[in-house]
């Protein structure tokens, strides 16, 4: 079994294979964190679960992850600077929330998460602004030092840049720029009075946001060429160019064998983002009442390389599909009649060597969810019909456990299911505050505490022993 992966380095599809003893060395563009991640940045971290997911529960590779918080760029040091707080205390806000949705969320931990402050990184980037330097590379200007873009005759490859264009000796100082502003880029900033400053680089300044990815992705994963590099299609420039500028500019050798970029979430058919003021967090959604495991199925529903249109309607569509998929394995784990029938095992296998197909085919989870579905819908006919029994149970359980692998939706119900909305000890401060309330006779604040209560899925049952709650 292999992996046919789209790489937007060549443009095509690719079989991937894996580096020395099944290992796989890969980078993830992590979250700029200056704010809660909205779930269209989470619709590229759940297309890069499921290729960590594929790659490590259907082929069986080793793989190492890394994936990165930028806690240094020009929008963490204004949101800092805003707040009056210190940069990292202001990042590290960010980062426990990302964390706390990358678990709701079902993502799997990766192996490293390192921030670009941390002292190791912002090191491996002095090295390799020194490695840059000595090839030639770069120079200094009021301050900055930039990586010259014509010193490296293949600038433009990954985003196809027309070197016609391109304007010799022009810099840019902005993190982020378009792709009519190619030029040189700045690695390392001149920083204003204000602003945070490491030593470690002569002159003393900050690092520009590509120089932190290609250090940390070589000081983590080691020897170039790593074996795939991921990220919302937005990052293919320049921050993926200039990182492959600078880690092969610095090693002279590939940086990365495979780009894998994931498209884009829309609301009315506009990038979700932070700027346009249509974003949705995990916690806005939960407080609607949505499950963030239907939130995980949508955001992975649509071919990763397809722009993917966020409605309630869909999201709607999506919780009643997972209710019945659950439902379906509730009726197969309620089968009394014995006996196992070819039939059904036949259905089964063919099921999982369509989702097995369908996800190693640049993984096409559209394919591999409507081939999970069909056989709900088989399943649940031969349920009606009588002609499912015990015996077809442990082979039906072990192909949904194999789909689960990869698309990790049901683990993440079951947990939901186990875990009540409301952490226990806040619904036990509630419980005792209504009380308080009841005591004093505000009833008003009362009721209003368990409507909030059953808002957020819980209800509360009141007897002569006292108050009981449960899971709505
Ligand atoms: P940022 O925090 O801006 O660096 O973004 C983190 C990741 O989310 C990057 O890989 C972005 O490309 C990705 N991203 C941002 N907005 C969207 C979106 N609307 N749809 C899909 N991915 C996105
Ligand atoms: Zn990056």
């Amino acid at each position: 079994m292999r992996l046919r992966l789209y790489n937007t380095l060549t443009r095509s599809e690719e079989e991937f294979l894996p580096g020395p003893d099944d290992s796989v060395r890969m980078y993830t563009c992590g979250l700029t964190v200056y704010a809660r991640g909205h779930v269209g940045n989470f619709r590229t971290f759940i297309c890069v679960d499921v290729l960590r997911r594929t790659l490590r529960h259907l082929l069986g590779y080793h793989v190492r992850h890394v994936m990165n918080f930028t806690d240094v760029d020009d929008r963490t040091i204004v949101g800092a600077q805003q707040a009056g707080m210190d940069l990292r205390a202001y990042t590290d806000q960010y980062i426990a929330m990302f964390r706390q949705d990358a678990q709701a969320l079902g993502l799997e931990q990766v192996e490293e998460t390192p921030r670009a402050t941390d002292p190791e990184n912002i090191q491996a980037m002095a090295d390799m602004i020194a490695a840059l330097g000595r090839n030639g590379h770069t120079y200094e200007s009021d301050g900055s030092i930039y990586f010259k873009i014509s010193t490296l005759p293949e600038y433009g490859k990954l985003a196809h840049l027309d070197h016609e264009g391109m304007q010799a000796g022009a810099r840019v100082d902005s993190d982020n720029y378009a792709k009519e502003d190619a030029r040189d880029f700045v690695l390392w900033k001149a920083t204003k009075p204000d602003e945070p400053t490491w030593h470690e680089v002569n002159p003393p300044g900050r690092p520009g946001w590509h120089l932190e990815c290609s250090a940390m992705a070589l000081r983590l994963l080691g020897e170039s060429p790593i074996d795939i590099h991921t990220g919302g299609i937005d990052l293919i420039f320049p921050h993926h160019e200039n990182e492959i500028a600078q880690s092969e500019g610095a090693t002279g050798k590939p940086f990365s064998r495979f780009w894998m970029h994931v498209e884009y979430l829309l609301v009315d058919e506009q990038k979700m983002s932070k700027s346009l003021g249509n974003t949705y967090t995990v916690p806005d959604l939960v407080a609607k009442g949505v499950r963030p495991s239907a939130v995980r199925a949508l955001l992975m529903s649509a071919h990763y390389r397809k722009q993917l249109n966020f409605t309630w309607a869909s999201l709607a569509q999506m919780e009643e599909a997972l209710t019945r998929l659950t439902d379906c394995l509730a009726r197969v784990d309620a089968v009394v009649v014995d006996g196992s029938h070819t039939a059904i095992a036949a259905r089964v296998e063919q099921a999982s060597k369509e989702f097995a197909e369908a996800i190693l085919s640049d993984l096409n989870t559209a394919a591999a969810f409507a081939a999970m579905f069909e056989l709900v819908r088989a399943l649940n006919s031969a349920v009606d019909a009588g002609q499912l029994g015990k015996g077809d149970i442990p082979g039906i359980r072990a192909a949904f456990d194999g789909f689960d692998r990869v698309l990790g939706i049901l683990s993440l119900r079951r947990l939901e299911d186990e875990r009540p909305p409301v952490p226990v000890a806040e619904i036990e401060q509630l419980i005792e505050a209504r009380h308080a309330a009841r005591r004093r006779r505000d009833f008003a604040e009362s009721d209003r505490i368990r409507d909030g209560l059953a808002a957020r899925g819980i209800v509360l049952e009141d007897s002569a022993t006292g108050t009981r709650w449960k899971i709505k």
